[in-house]
């Protein structure tokens, strides 16, 4: 089974439990949960594969601006499946491509898209380990 990292973003996390029961609907196993809000560094770190990019500080501004829920998920190709639950980056072009995804229903725009999933194994890892250290409590 594989695992992947979600988090709900700070635009929706009054959303978290339509989000929750959307996760478990779609038959993923929650094994890690922790809600915390992430320092602007923090926010850099987390998307410093973003850095060059012309919204990063935008990004960065937006993803320390109030709490957000990280979460492990496992699951049948759980990468895939729930990027696909969360639809596509953009909130306007998931409601006219994929309605019934995350972002149709909750997100806003490009930037406010109400949550996020690792793009692959490697991201995932780095991700997990970001959020849940495995040195920490387990
Ligand atoms: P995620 O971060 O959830 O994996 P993603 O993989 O769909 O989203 P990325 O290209 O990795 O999108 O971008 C990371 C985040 O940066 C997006 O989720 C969004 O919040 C923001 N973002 C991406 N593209 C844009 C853009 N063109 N304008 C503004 N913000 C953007």
């Amino acid at each position: 089974k594989e695992r992947t990292l979600g988090i709900i973003k700070p635009d929706v996390c009054d959303k978290f439990s339509q989000i929750l029961e959307a996760i478990y609907d779609r038959g993923f196993k929650v094994t890690k949960m922790k809600m915390c809000q992430l320092s602007r560094s923090e926010a850099g770190q987390f998307y410093q594969e973003h850095q060059a990019k012309s919204f990063y500080n935008g990004l960065i501004q937006f993803m320390s601006s109030g709490p957000v829920i990280a979460f492990e998920l496992i699951g049948e190709g759980a990468i895939l499946n729930w990027r696909a639950l969360i639809g596509p980056t953009d909130s306007a072009t998931a409601r006219s491509e994929a309605p019934a995804s995350l972002r149709a229903r909750f997100g806003t725009d490009n930037t406010r898209n109400a949550c996020h999933g690792s793009d692959s194994e490697q991201s995932a890892t780095r991700e997990i380990e970001f959020f849940f250290p495995s040195k920490g409590v387990k």
